[in-house]
């Protein structure tokens, strides 16, 4: 064996790829990371500046990397009747830089929706083999919350108490009390008191332009630092091209350039994918060979196929009273899942979760807001800026999207990132389901906003942020019709495992982080278990 191979290459840093690597580390393995990306100082996040919001909207902290364009930052082009805007980040910790840390699981109804609903498929495991990876990430990445949720199975008491609900939670929790809806305090990946070595949230409410004291439980801080201390080495700005197979059909390591150009081999005896939703599909497609013609792992022709980000619908009421929505994280305090398990009156399968959320500071008020109406520059300015700058409480619609495997992640043969690499092209309609359940969405957010006091409502109509990227590699049983098993072992090439929001079979309507650690945290037990198929 030659000795410069690792036992373990992880390709993507963010919040799947950090969790193999630490847990793997922890075990002994020999890990190595290679990612596009490079560390990101906390002193340079946008939040640390006082144009934080200018920097958002036009500079390098703008959530899609087609505005970005940073060297690090590939290309996606979009098409379909909902062509999605895509967000991401590429560095180390991934896209959880930018991320609210809003930190739902799955419910165990989740995994079984073919069973109980007869649409797409069941998941190959259940909540309850997730329920100790759930634990154990809650642990590692630093969680607030309130266990007790009705509507959820009992959890362990959260690591750290619950944040602040604000005047908005509070609000908004009295509204659904009258409604006799279901609310409860939101799992934050937030942390309110000292955890781990990390400070708890001072509350300063910039969290997606980067937490600059590490409060927010982005991996750069939670995972990396141990990770690094027990021997997993990673290496920055190697952005991968392709993954190498022998002639035997097994994948031996990577080919990547790193920041000047130049390509380098990695090897590797496993190599684990964690490059998001889109950059799996992408690599696998990228990665065409004598042997695999169609793209590695796609025997099955579902590598891209059955993309699904969530349905997602912004409606706002603007209060006579201050709010005060931008002080606190802007993450959700609580949420209602009232209308989240199927009852086919409302027109549609399956359900969603309403996320209460907070605001932005003064420029996107001005510029818009969530719902494009931008207050009039000259005459009416400070009236439309008095009205609603702080008295604002959203609802957001986060839904379950199911699979439809047209809509897809394929490879843009127009477009290329900087290396000359394809990019990546995503196609996605949303389903009829998914219209119902945004207008269903609407008119019920309505409801609760007046019910709470809204004198105005404010509607983001249907748009499609993709920044839940899910599905494009999943897992199942059937080789025909998954490109993974239930261990994350892609059915066609035994030594290569894909760990991220791809492998998920059906979306759920609820955040998905929480569950790609989870699931990143099982996955790397699955291969430390097997390491005597280890070549
Ligand atoms: C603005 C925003 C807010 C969000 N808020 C929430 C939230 O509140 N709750 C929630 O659950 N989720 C949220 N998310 C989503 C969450 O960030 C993602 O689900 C999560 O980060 C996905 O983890 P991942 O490891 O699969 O991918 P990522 O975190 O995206 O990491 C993938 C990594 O792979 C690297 N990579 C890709 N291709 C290559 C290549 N060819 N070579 C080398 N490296 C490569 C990338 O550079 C990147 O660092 C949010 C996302 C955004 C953008
Ligand atoms: S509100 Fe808390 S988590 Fe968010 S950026 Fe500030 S300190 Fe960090």
């Amino acid at each position: 064996m030659p000795q410069d191979r690792a036992d373990v290459l992880v390709i993507g840093s963010g919040a799947a790829g950090a969790a193999v690597a630490k847990r793997l580390s922890d075990y002994g393995a020999r890990v190595v990371c290679l990612e596009q990306g490079d560390w990101v100082e906390p002193t340079s996040y946008a939040s640390t500046r006082p144009d934080w919001e200018v920097q958002l909207k036009r500079g390098p902290w703008n959530f899609n990397p087609n505005i970005r364009r940073l060297p690090e930052d590939y290309p996606v082009t979009a098409g379909g009747k909902h062509p999605p805007e895509v967000l991401m980040f590429n560095a180390v910790g991934g896209s959880t830089i930018h991320w609210t840390g809003h930190f739902p699981r799955f419910r165990p109804s989740d995994f079984r929706v073919r069973t109980l609903d007869g649409v797409a498929d069941d998941w190959p495991i259940s909540y309850e083999d997730l329920e100790p990876y759930y634990d154990a990430n809650d642990l590692e990445m630093g969680i607030s919350g309130l266990a007790g949720d009705p509507g959820n199975p009992p959890r362990r008491e959260r690591p750290t108490p619950p944040l602040p609900l604000g005047v908005l939670g509070e609000k908004m929790g009295r509204a659904f009390d009258k409604l006799g809806w279901h609310w409860w305090v939101a799992d934050q990946g937030i942390i309110s008191r000292a955890h781990d070595g990390r400070p708890g949230c001072t509350l300063h409410g910039k969290c997606m332009f980067g937490c600059p004291i590490g409060a927010k439980a982005s991996t750069d801080v939670t995972y990396w630092p141990k990770a690094l201390q027990k021997g997993a080495v990673l290496k920055t700005r190697a952005r991968v091209r392709e993954i190498l197979v022998d002639d035997a059909g097994r994948a031996r390591g990577a080919l990547y350039y790193d920041r000047d150009g130049r390509l380098h081999e990695e090897l590797a005896r496993v190599v684990v994918i964690c490059c998001n939703g889109i950059g799996t599909p992408r690599l696998l497609l990228n990665s065409k060979s004598a042997l695999f013609p169609q793209g590695l792992a796609n025997s099955s022709g579902l590598v891209g196929k059955n993309f699904m980000l969530h349905p997602f619908r912004m409606i706002e009421g603007v209060f006579d009273e201050r709010i005060d929505g931008w002080y606190g994280p802007f993450g959700v305090p609580s949420y209602s899942q009232q209308f989240y398990e199927t009852d086919l009156k409302r027109g549609f399968v399956r359900g969603y979760t309403f996320q209460i959320e907070r605001s932005f500071g003064p420029l996107h008020q001005a510029w818009g807001g969530f719902a494009g109406k931008p207050a009039p520059w000259g005459r009416g300015h400070h009236r439309a800026m008095k009205r609603r700058f702080g008295h604002v409480i959203r609802l957001t619609l986060l839904g379950e999207d199911l699979p439809d495997e047209n809509n897809r992640v394929e490879l843009d043969p127009d477009v290329s990132d900087g290396n000359g690499i394809a990019a990546a092209r995503v196609i996605y309609s949303y389903s009829d389901n998914s219209l119902r359940m945004h207008e269903h969405a609407r008119r019920r957010a309505t409801e609760a906003l007046k019910v709470a006091g809204a004198f105005e409502i404010l509607d983001s109509g249907v748009i499609q942020p993709a920044f839940h990227l899910l599905g494009t590699a999943r897992m199942g049983d059937d080789s025909r019709r998954s490109v993974v098993n239930r261990w994350h072992q892609t059915h066609d090439v035994k030594n290569l495992f894909i760990v991220d929001g791809s492998s998920f079979v059906t979306s759920a309507g609820v955040n998905p982080t929480s569950t790609i650690g989870a699931l990143a945290l099982r996955a790397a037990d699955g291969i430390w278990e097997r390491r005597r198929e280890w070549q």
